[in-house]
C-alpha cells in the first residue's frame, strides 16, 4: 500500500511539495499489534502545526516519516486478545492504506450505531471539541447569544447546532462564502450568519448581534477575535478553540488591539485542547449521540477519494473548500 510522508517543512502556506507519496511493504503485526486496512481518514488544521519544527501540545511530524492523523479502518490481522479480523477501529495512524500498530492505540467502533465516518466528525474529535468548548470552557448558559467563527467547518457546524440545542437565544456564525452562509441559516438553523470576506468582521458582527454576544467560540483568531472582544457583553466568555487565520503566517501578524476590553468588560477567555478532556467522553456520547439519534443534528461531509489525494484534501481544507468535515475515503468498508 501507499503511505504519505512529510517531505519537508513548509514556510507559510504548505504545498504538494511538502508531501511524499511512497509505496511501502506492510509489516505483519507483532505481539500485541493490529494490522488495519484504513477506510476513512481525517485532515485537520492541527496537522499544519505539526508540520512545523518544535513541540506545541503534540510532537511535530518527522521529515521522511509517515504523517499521522485520525482514521477508521478494518482489522485485517490481530495478534492480541480482544480484537478480530472484521472489527472496525478508530486510531491515529491515518495517511496510509494499511497501518500496523500497538492495539492499545485502537478504539473499537460500531458501524451499526453510526456510519464509520461519523467517528471522525459528529461522534469524534470535532464533535467532542464543539461540545466541550461550549459546555465546559465557555460555560454556555440558556439564553446566551453565541457567536461561532469557522461556523461551516467540522467543529463550527456542530458548535452552532449544539449551542442552539443547549438553549442559546441566538446563534450567529461567520464563514468564507455566500453558499456557506446560506447553509448555516437554511440547513443548520443559525439565526444569522455573514461572510467575513464581505466587510469588516466587527461591523458585520454588530449588525448580526444588536444586543451583543455572551459567548464566542473562536476557531479563527485575528480579526475575528478582535471583533468578538468588541461586541462581547460584560462577563462574556470565550472558548479559544483554534486560530486558523494564523496557522500559515510565515511571520507573526499584529494581534487584536483591544485586549484591555478583556479587563473593562470582565471577560473570560480560555484555551483548551480536546485531548485533555477524555473523562467527559461518556457524557459527550450520551448527549450528542442522543441528539444525533433523534435527528436533531445535521451534518455534511466533503469527501476526497483516494489516499493519494489526501495532501490536496488537507490543502483544500485550509483554503476553505470543505463544508462540514473534510474527509478522505481511502477504501470501501
Ligand atoms: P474546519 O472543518 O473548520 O476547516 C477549516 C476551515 O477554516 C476552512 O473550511 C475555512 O472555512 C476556515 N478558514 C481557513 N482560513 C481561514 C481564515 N483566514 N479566516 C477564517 N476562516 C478560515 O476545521 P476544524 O473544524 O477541524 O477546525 C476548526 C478550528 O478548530 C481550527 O482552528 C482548529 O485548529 C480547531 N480545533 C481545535 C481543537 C482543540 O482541541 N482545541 C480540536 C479540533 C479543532 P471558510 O470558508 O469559512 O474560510
Amino acid at each position: 500500500g501507499l503511505e504519505i510522508r512529510l517531505a519537508s517543512r513548509p514556510k507559510g502556506w504548505p504545498t504538494q511539495e511538502n508531501f511524499d507519496v511512497v509505496e511501502v511493504e506492510q509489516p505483519q503485526p507483532g505481539d500485541g499489534e493490529l494490522l488495519v486496512r484504513n477506510v476513512w481518514m481525517s485532515v485537520d488544521p492541527a496537522m499544519r502545526g505539526r508540520m512545523n519544527e518544535g513541540r506545541s501540545y503534540v510532537p511535530p511530524f518527522e521529515v521522511g516519516k509517515a504523517l499521522q492523523g485520525g482514521a477508521v479502518g478494518e482489522v485485517v490481522a490481530a495478534n492480541v486478545e480482544g480484537f478480530q479480523p472484521g472489527d472496525f477501529v478508530l486510531h491515529y495512524f491515518g495517511w496510509r492504506d494499511y497501518a500496523t500498530f500497538d492495539a492499545k492505540h485502537a478504539v473499537k467502533v460500531d458501524p451499526q450505531v453510526a456510519p464509520l465516518s461519523a467517528y471522525l466528525y459528529v461522534l469524534g474529535m470535532p464533535g467532542m471539541t464543539a461540545y466541550l468548548g461550549l459546555a465546559d470552557i465557555a460555560e454556555q448558559k440558556e439564553g446566551d447569544v453565541v457567536f461561532i467563527s469557522g461556523a461551516a467547518g467540522a467543529v463550527g457546524s456542530l458548535a452552532g447546532q449544539i449551542a442552539k440545542l443547549r438553549g442559546a437565544s441566538r446563534v450567529i456564525g461567520s464563514a468564507g462564502s455566500a453558499e456557506k452562509v446560506r447553509y448555516l441559516v437554511d440547513e443548520l438553523g443559525f439565526d444569522a450568519a455573514f461572510n467575513y470576506h464581505d466587510g469588516p468582521v466587527v461591523e458585520q458582527l454588530k449588525a448580526a448581534a444588536p444586543d451583543g454576544i455572551d459567548v464566542y467560540f473562536d476557531n479563527v483568531g485575528g480579526e475575528h477575535l478582535e471583533a468578538a472582544i468588541e461586541v462581547l457583553n460584560d462577563f462574556g466568555r470565550v472558548a479559544e478553540c483554534g486560530m486558523i487565520s494564523q496557522y500559515n503566517n510565515a511571520e507573526p501578524k499584529p494581534g487584536p488591539n483591544n485586549l484591555f476590553k478583556i479587563v473593562s468588560k470582565r471577560l473570560k477567555l480560555q484555551g483548551f485542547i480536546v485531548i485533555d478532556h477524555a473523562h467527559r467522553k461518556d457524557q459527550f456520547f450520551a448527549e450528542v449521540g442522543g441528539w444525533l439519534r433523534d435527528g436533531k443534528i445535521s451534518y455534511q461531509e466533503t469527501v476526497v477519494e483516494g489516499l493519494r489525494n489526501a495532501p490536496e484534501a488537507f490543502l483544500g481544507m485550509m483554503r476553505g473548500e470543505n463544508t462540514g468535515k473534510m474527509l478522505v475515503k481511502i477504501s470501501d468498508a
